[in-house]
């Protein structure tokens, strides 16, 4: 038997679900009746469940017969078996079913999440979160995502206290001292999306959206945070419903702030839950990041409704029709709603970040084999994400959003309450375009990696080459190789629908290419002077232009759109990193954006200094420290400090970026000066910041901070009102160079004080952060077994990450050593791939660390 999949010889089709949390003894009590079909005459039933007691279990078969089952469970392929003596009837059945679990502390499953209340008193309350593969953890089911079935909730709770699932409330009901909710079926869907929270909750009022009332829920108290959010819920949901031409599928929709929650949403059908920095904002005390935040998420979760929701994967290797569509879905909706948020330039930030993932012989491909549920967790990444939803847009530009739009109706009107897979969405899109869809997009899909495409002018023609991209001419030599394979070569071909603006006499022309073959060559018209590839930056690959080609295009900088301005820094720095390119020529071509003037740009630009800031000897880093100030310093100039009237959103944030950058990687003493000027006039009241300024000058006098600001920041990030202030507080502590501070912020990782869903991201930042990064290494190899014990399955994976910020060999082959010891694994490739990532920037710095600081010199002595 497969011991990933269930056997198809019993399957369910209703559960009648009633749970009832005890939030003093941390315990829960279920009774479930499944309606099943039974398909083959066995006596035996599988199921999954785990962290579960059976107490009993009665299966009743077409027959009618009743039969008393001895209930075993399997910890290791987290499997329940039934045996009833004699073997079931074919058809019709019911499986009754009394079990007892904990509401456990892992963030996974039903589980508890403590908070104080506003008068600092500590209460508790119960959610879920089920997807992957934990819903198994609170009642016995057939976890798989094609065993669709309805649901039915009951839970019986304090009546103090408040519960909501994924529908309506039809009843409410005292059973002694217990109030009894019963909430209406659900729509027929898979296991992960069902969900139950409890506890003292407010909600908003609802807001219509045609008979679909939407609310924000949230611990009280917080209620006032829930505006914005409840904005964009309302408004995504209407520009789903406009484009998907389907109504919403559940009859409510709530959005959940949790206290404590591992991932940053879940889109649980009409019970949408949040970790509370991604739902609760005050809109007036928010950077333009902050709302952003919060916009995406939501919007991203509601498109879920339809995309994962009412159309589920069959199986885990296809989570990224899910994923990417709804990372896809939320860049639309943003978009339509604040289109002066420049939605899809920033984006080019994301997907800027999928392919640097891509670049690695590590990687993988979108769609990925997946056997156990350990790997299904392993999928959820940028790859799965960023790179699906890139190639997705790059796919509608190339149809055409209209027909791109007819081909996912479509889809979504013919596998509506079923299951899919990715064929089937190339079968809608195909009928919608007539057009080869597998064809040109399976080289995206099932195939790792993606084309530089290089361009040169050759005897008066364009020549377009492809080739995959990689920044290690070799894979990395590592002791886990051959456990997961070697990566195979795959043919280094893709269908590449290039866009090419060909400039001419002052006139611009656009021109696309499916570049098909390793080679293709036009003919340049008359009098071409400039050719941009990638024309409005959608495409998911990088270009390198020959040295004439650069020189035109550069010269015509201004001429550029911004995600073209961001493409051209973000593939100059991805050849530099893969040794195509000297770092000197990159150093060079920074000094041309010092007019720039976008956020995403800059967001690049500073990205690359930080992480030169990272691998630079000691020696370096003063001239590296000056470098920073010279190319960033003239853009706060122009700018200035305050905030000026009819500016938009993102120059104030841009003006915010600008200032951390400078007061930090450029150690700029009049920046940090006029830091602490501001920040203290601020906090007495004088001279209020802009919101998108605030959360730089914190992160500026963590920098130069001493004791006492430490002391001022960690009160404060206990006294925060907002989750975003408490962020920004709690993530200036990993920002002090004082050793003993360091050692005090690595402390209160393990010991309860951070919450376990931030804290692994707290000691990620530790490790990429040039002055505690050697601390932090130490302190993780040491506290590693109490960390695992402590958070949430995925933190582990998401703070190690933070040794790509490890950049010295010594450092490089201390980790090595440490996770071959420990034999340590994160599923998929995940290791390997921060391994190879740590290995690109450390050949970096063994490639130029001399050039790096003879350039910083020579600026510096000039
Ligand atoms: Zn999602």
């Amino acid at each position: 038997m497969d011991p990933y999949r269930l056997p198809r010889t019993v399957v369910p089709n209703r559960y009648d679900l009633r749970l009832e949390p005890d939030l003093t003894t941390l315990t829960f009590r279920g009774v479930e009746t499944v309606a099943i079909t039974v398909n083959e005459p066995v006596r035996e039933i599988f199921f999954n469940a785990i962290e579960l007691a059976i107490d009993e279990a009665v299966v009743v078969d077409a027959r009618g017969r009743e039969q008393r089952a001895a209930a075993t469970l399997d910890e290791t392929t987290e499997r329940g078996r039934l045996e009833v003596p004699e073997p079931l009837a074919v058809g019709a059945g019911q499986l009754r079913l009394t079990f007892r679990g904990t509401l456990n502390d892992k963030l996974r499953g039903f589980y508890r999440s403590v908070y104080k209340d506003p008068s600092g008193v500590s209460r508790t309350m119960a959610a879920t979160q089920f997807e992957a593969t934990d819903a198994r953890r609170a009642f016995p089911c057939w976890d798989e995502p094609a065993f669709k079935a309805v649901f039915a909730v009951t839970l019986v709770i304090d009546p103090a206290l408040t519960a909501v699932s994924n529908t309506r409330i039809v009843g409410e009901t005292r059973e002694g001292a217990r109030k009894v909710v019963r909430f209406a079926d659900s729509i027929i869907m898979s296991t992960y999306l069902v969900a139950f929270v409890v506890g003292e909750l407010e909600s908003t009022d609802p807001i219509g959206v045609g008979p679909t009332p939407v609310r924000v829920w949230c611990v009280p108290g917080k209620r006032r945070l829930a505006a914005f959010g409840h904005e964009i819920a309302v408004a995504s949901l209407k520009y789903f419903e406009d484009y998907y031409g389907l109504p919403y599928p559940g009859d409510k929709l709530d959005f959940l702030a949790i206290p404590d929650f591992a991932a940053g949403a879940m889109e649980n059908l009409g019970a949408i839950t949040f970790r509370e920095t991604a739902l609760l904002v005050d809109e007036a005390a928010a950077s333009h990041a902050e709302l952003q935040r919060v916009a995406d998420v939501v919007a991203h979760e509601n498109a879920h409704m339809w995309f994962g929701d009412l159309v589920t994967m069959t199986w885990w290797n296809g989570i990224w029709l899910n994923e990417a569509f709804a990372t896809f879905m939320e860049m639309l909706a943003v978009d339509a709603w604040k289109p002066q948020w420049q939605r899809w330039v920033a984006f080019g930030v994301s997907r800027g970040a999928a392919m640097s993932v891509d670049g690695l012989h590590s990687t993988r491909s979108i769609e990925f084999p997946v056997t156990a549920p350990r790997e299904a967790d392993a999928m959820f990444d940028v790859l799965t994400y960023e790179k699906g939803a890139s190639v997705l847009r790059m796919l509608e530009q190339y149809l055409g959003p209209e027909v791109f739009r007819a081909g996912v109706r479509q889809y979504l009107t013919t596998h509506r309450f079923g299951n899919a897979d990715t064929g089937d969405l190339w079968a809608a899109l195909g009928h919608a375009s007539g057009q080869p869809i597998p064809a040109v997009m399976d080289g995206w899909i099932f195939a790792p990696g993606y084309p530089l495409v290089s361009a040169s002018i050759e005897r008066g023609e364009l020549v377009l080459r492809q080739q995959r991209f990689t920044y290690l001419r070799e894979p990395l030599r590592w002791w886990g190789a051959g456990a997961t394979g070697a990566s195979a070569t795959t043919p280094a071909r893709w269908q590449v629908p290039v866009q090419l603006r060909l400039s001419a006499g002052g006139r611009d022309s656009v021109e696309r290419v499916l570049l098909s073959e390793p080679e293709v060559r036009r003919p340049l018209p008359a009098g071409c002077d400039s050719v941009v590839v990638n024309e409005g930056g959608h495409g998911f690959y990088r270009v390198r232009y020959d040295a004439e080609l650069l020189g035109r295009v550069v010269a015509r900088l201004p001429a550029l759109a911004a995600i073209e301005r961001y493409n051209l820094v973000n593939d100059a720095w991805a050849v530099t990193l893969a040794g195509l390119m000297p770092l000197t020529d990159y150093l060079d071509l920074t000094a041309r954006f010092r007019d720039e003037r976008d956020k995403n740009v800059w967001t690049m630009l500073i990205g690359s200094l930080a992480m030169l800031n990272r691998l630079a000897p000691p020696d370096a880093r003063p001239g590296l420290e000056a470098l920073v100030r010279d190319r960033v310093g003239p853009a706060l100039t122009a700018l200035g400090w305050d905030s000026r009237a009819g500016e938009d959103e993102l120059t104030r944030q841009l003006r915010g970026d600008l200032i951390r950058a400078l007061g930090t990687l450029g150690s700029d003493r009049s920046v940090q000066a006029q830091a602490a000027e501001r920040y203290g006039a601020h906090m007495h009241g004088s001279s209020p910041v802009d919101p998108n300024v605030l959360p730089a000058l914190i992160a500026v006098l963590a920098y130069s901070g001493d004791p006492e600001r430490y002391a001022d920041f960690l009160e404060r990030f206990r006294a925060a009102t907002t989750p975003q202030e408490e962020q920004r507080y709690l993530y200036a502590l990993t920002a002090l160079p004082q050793p003993e501070l360091i050692a005090q912020t690595l402390g209160r990782t393990i010991n309860g004080e951070i919450r376990t869903q931030d804290a692994p991201f707290v000691v990620r930042s530790l490790l990429m952060t040039v002055q505690a990064r050697e601390q932090a290494w130490e302190f993780v190899k040491k506290q590693w077994d109490t960390m695992d014990r402590l958070y949430p399955k995925h933190g582990m994976r998401r703070m190690a990450e933070g040794v790509t910020g490890l950049i010295t060999p010594e450092l490089e082959a201390d980790v090595h050593r440490f996770f071959q010891d420990r034999h340590i694994e994160f599923g998929g490739k995940v290791l390997e791939q921060y391994l190879e990532q740590l290995r690109v920037a450390v050949a970096l710095r063994e490639r130029e660390a001399a050039a790096l600081a003879a350039y910083v010199a020579r600026r510096t002595t000039r």
